[in-house]
Formats: structure tokens, sequence, C-alpha cells
């Protein structure tokens, strides 16, 4: 069955996803060392919390908001061990935990927590403080580390949540890669004010943009958003003159972005915009868990799944009209 309706993403308001805590100081949910999927050679990956769109099937749900938040691991929960320690750790009573059920969070209140003093007394780091929070310098001290691992081609990709949605950051962040020679990509939605997208990609050598559907209702249906500034902002890229390599990017997902014509409709989008590069990402579920964590129910549970041989076909329209298309992690760098 197709998905039972594309009705809205109800986004968050604009003040818990759009505003980090301090400006000029990053909060980032996770670095990892060692990628080789994320751009060209091997690299150091940077997770920025905060995303101008909450897509339906998001893998990082715990990504979307731009504040330190609350994570909580049920299925680690030793409640039935006899584990109590957290019962009486919540000053703001968001933490119910009976002699027969296991502990019950009540998301309303944990929303707006600032102190997480629950985190520091689970045994078993089934409650965690989502994301931490770096000075420029201090981010790109930490990253130089990996310099060893990077070899001629590697570097540093930044990665979300959408990291442009902490822009003052990240230009500092990037100001001091250039200063390094550190080669730098980003993964990004690209749905920000041109300007500061603009900015943004001065120092960007490699990017992966998404267009997840070409279709402006559809967009927003499935991200919250639509599609228009998107495509406008990789247009505005193009004719600016960038030096960087861009690759298009579409998770996709039955039933909602698979369909022949909106293949043809990107293809055209990037003949106008000289662009012969797109990556499809097959849908998969690996973020269900992360979704159960924050209290959210994940609509993809049961449907979305694309076919190898559907992927196969959509890769051929695209190589039929002269696009490079990869599949998954096949991107050539
Ligand atoms: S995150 Fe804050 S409000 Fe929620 S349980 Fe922990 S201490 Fe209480
Ligand atoms: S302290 Fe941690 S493991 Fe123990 S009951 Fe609370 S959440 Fe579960």
């Amino acid at each position: 069955m197709p998905p039972a309706a594309h009705s809205p993403v109800k986004n968050m308001k604009a003040e818990d996803i759009r505003k980090p805590d301090m400006e000029k100081k990053g909060l980032i949910f996770d670095i990892q060392a060692f990628s080789v999927h994320d751009g060209p050679g091997c690299r150091t990956n940077v997770f920025l919390a905060g995303c101008p769109l909450q897509c339906k099937w998001c893998a990082n749900p715990e990504s979307w908001i731009c504040k330190k938040h609350l994570m909580f691991a049920e299925k680690m929960c030793k409640y039935d061990h006899g584990c109590r320690a957290c019962k009486d750790a919540c000053p703001y009573g968001s933490i119910v935990i009976t002699e027969s059920e296991k502990p019950r969070i009540n998301w309303e209140i944990c929303k707006n927590c600032r102190t997480f003093e629950c985190t520091g007394v689970c045994p078993n780091n089934v409650l965690k403080q989502c994301v931490k929070e770096y000075e420029p310098e201090e981010l790109v001290s930490i990253l130089r580390r990996d310099f060893n691992n990077w070899g001629a081609e590697g570097g540093v990709t930044f990665s979300g949540g959408d990291p442009i949605l902490q822009h003052e950051f990240l230009i500092e962040v990037l100001k001091d890669c250039r200063k390094w020679n550190i080669h730098t990509s980003i993964e990004t939605s690209a749905y920000f004010p041109e300007e500061i997208f603009l900015q943004v990609m001065e120092y960007i050598h490699f990017a992966f943009i998404d267009v997840k559907n070409m279709d402006s209702i559809a967009h927003e249906m499935g991200t919250g958003v639509g599609n228009e500034r998107i495509l406008s902002n990789i247009s505005a890229l193009k004719a600016s003159g960038w030096k960087g390599r861009l690759v298009l990017r579409q998770p996709t997902i039955w039933g909602y972005n698979d369909s022949d014509e909106n293949a043809r409709q990107l293809i055209a989008f990037m003949q106008e915009n000289d662009l012969f590069e797109v990556n499809l990402l097959k849908f998969h579920r690996l973020g269900t868990t992360k979704w159960e964590q924050l209290g959210k129910t994940y609509e993809y549970s049961d449907h979305g799944d694309m076919s190898d041989e559907r992927m196969k076909e959509l890769q051929n329209i695209y190589l039929k009209a002269n696009i490079a298309c990869y599949i998954g992690d096949d991107t050539l760098f």
C-alpha cells in the first residue's frame, strides 16, 4: 500500500528549531571519523543539530531541534532488573516510575528542560542528553587530530540536521578550515535565505544537496516545506561561479518520489542548470529506534520500501539523459 496520506508534516515552532542556544557556539550531536561515503577520500563527519525540514522518513530525528534535549533508550532500561535510579531525579516531575511499569517520560515537560538532572543518575546511559556545545576553534582543533587519516583527498564533511542552520558558527569553523587547508564537504537541504546559503557555500569544495520531490506540494507534505527556495538556491549557486562540485541527492521512497515523472522533472531542472550528477538513496528504516527514543511516531514503519529493480529503472532514466546516477554509496569521488 502507498503511504496512507501525505498529511503535512507538523513543523515545530521556529524558535525550537532555528535558534541555537548561543549563536557563535555550535551544537553538535555527533562526530564520526573514517567515513568514505560523504565526500572525497577518508573524512571526519560533523553532525550539527537543527534542521529547517522535518522529513517523515528522517533517519536522524534527534537532529531536528537546535538545542540540547533528552533521548530515552527505553529498550535498554534495566527496570526489570530492579533499577529505579531515576525515580526522583527529575525536579519537574517528568519521570513517573511505579512498581509495575517502566519509567514514563512526559515529553511536553522535557521539551523545555535546560538542566537535565536525570541524565546524571541513570547507570545504563538510557537517559542521555543529545547534543554538546563547542566553540569553533575547539571543534577545528578536535578535527585536526584526524589530519593523518584524511590522506591527500579527504577532509571534513558537515552534516546534520542541516549544518547551515547554525551558519554563524559554521562560517567561523569553515574559515578556520580554510586557514588549515582542510578540504570541506557539506550535506544540506539548501532551504535558507540565498545570501546565507551562498555565504556558506563560498567555503565548500564538495556538496550533496537534497531535492526530495520536484512537486512543491508533495515536497511540503513530506518535509514540512515547499521546494521553491531549494531549487532557486541551487540555480543561484550555479550562476554564482562557485568552483566546487555539486551532486544532487534524493532519498528515494516508494509511493512518494519514485515516479518516472519526478525523475523527468529533476532531469529537466538539472539540464537547465548544467548539473550532471545525482545520487539516489534507497529508503531505509535505520532511524526507527530513534523515533521511539524521542517519543515520536514513525509514519514510515510499514511502507516506502524500494526494490532494487525499481532503483535500477530510475537510474537508467537518468543515464539515458546523460546524467551520472549513483545508487546508495556508489558515488564516484
Ligand atoms: S530532561 Fe529535564 S525535565 Fe526531562 S526528565 Fe530529565 S530533568 Fe526532567
Ligand atoms: S535509571 Fe535508567 S535504567 Fe534505571 S529505571 Fe531509570 S531509565 Fe531505566
